[in-house]
């Protein structure tokens, strides 16, 4: 069986092992911190290339940012990534296939290919943290979009009349009312206008000060503030998720990042499946965890 070299270019550390066709991860997972320049990044991937050339067919590499279509090349400017970074051209890393993917799209490979997803067909993935990102699987294939772009789900506008300011500067972005820094938003809002708030556990602090994690340990504490908070929160996930399958008419939906762990997914699927006009979908929530962008990146590496 074929085996390339997996590599997950992440803001703090470079995640690497072996992975075969079918996505399993055949050698010990190592991990480096990620050098502050573009052109230690280059070197550094060389001498991880270096180590495994002679096992591996191929390498796939996972990255932030927008990547071109020949898969060699990230095109946008990523904020967690040195200046330069998008200037590197991959495939000069060595003389076998080397093939970068953005982290998204690698993660819902991962996911189809040997997680959640396995034996589906239609697969989208969305992946909740600080912002929210999101990748289609339909027939083995990415959906990739003109220039290689599609699926920035968390910039799909929800609302017409500019409520709220985004951190990407525009309005009203899905991202900014149902990812991480959506439900801080929600928090804030909820503390203006939710009775509850005068008798929360959070009552003495400033709105703009309750935090992600004040909401999630609220509802542990059955405050009442806390559990509208994130009632609203499931609202706004809810109608980003019930348009999407009615676009893309998924068999299964993969939810990952930091936030995945605090949503019903039984639940989340009776609801969309009772809203969308298109066929049944499952809910599931990812498998395949901190290794997804590795495995996802290793595995296309090798079709
Ligand atoms: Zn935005």
């Amino acid at each position: 069986m074929k085996k390339s070299l997996g590599i997950d270019i992440g803001g703090t550390k470079i995640l690497y092992g072996l992975i075969n066709e079918k996505g399993d991860v055949v050698s010990e997972v190592k991990k480096t911190a990620t050098p502050k320049t573009a052109e230690e990044i280059y070197s550094t991937l060389k001498n991880i290339i270096d180590e495994y050339y002679t096992e591996i067919d191929a390498v796939g590499l996972s990255s932030a940012g927008a990547v071109n279509l020949e898969n060699t090349r990230v095109l946008s400017s990523t904020p967690n990534l040195p200046d330069g970074y998008n200037k590197i051209d991959f495939s000069t890393l060595c003389d076998k296939k080397v093939y970068v993917e953005n982290d998204a799209n690698c993660a819902c490979a991962a996911e189809y290919k040997n997680g959640a997803a396995k034996g589906f067909n239609t697969v989208l993935m969305i992946t909740i943290g600080t912002g929210i990102g999101g990748g289609v699987i339909s027939n083995g294939k990415l959906f990739k979009g003109a220039g290689g772009n599609a699926l920035e789900v968390g910039s799909m506008k929800i609302f017409a009349d500019k409520r709220q300011k985004c951190t990407c500067g525009r309005y009203d972005c899905w991202e900014s009312y149902a990812s991480g820094t959506g439900l801080k938003n929600c928090a804030r809002t909820g503390a203006l206008d939710y009775p509850e708030f005068k008798t929360s556990i959070y009552k003495d602090k400033h709105p703009d000060e309750i935090t992600t994690y004040d909401i999630t340990d609220g509802i542990n504490q059955n405050d009442a503030y806390s559990i509208k908070v994130f009632e609203q929160w499931m609202e706004y996930m809810f109608v980003g998720l019930v348009s999407l399958t009615d676009i893309f008419n998924p068999d299964c939906i993969v939810i990952s990042g930091g936030m995945c762990n605090f949503i019903d997914v039984e639940k989340l699927e009776t609801k969309i499946n009772a809203e969308s006009v298109v066929t049944s979908v499952k809910v599931k929530r990812a498998s395949t965890g901190n290794n997804a962008g590795m495995i996802g990146a290793g595995v296309l590496a090798l079709e």
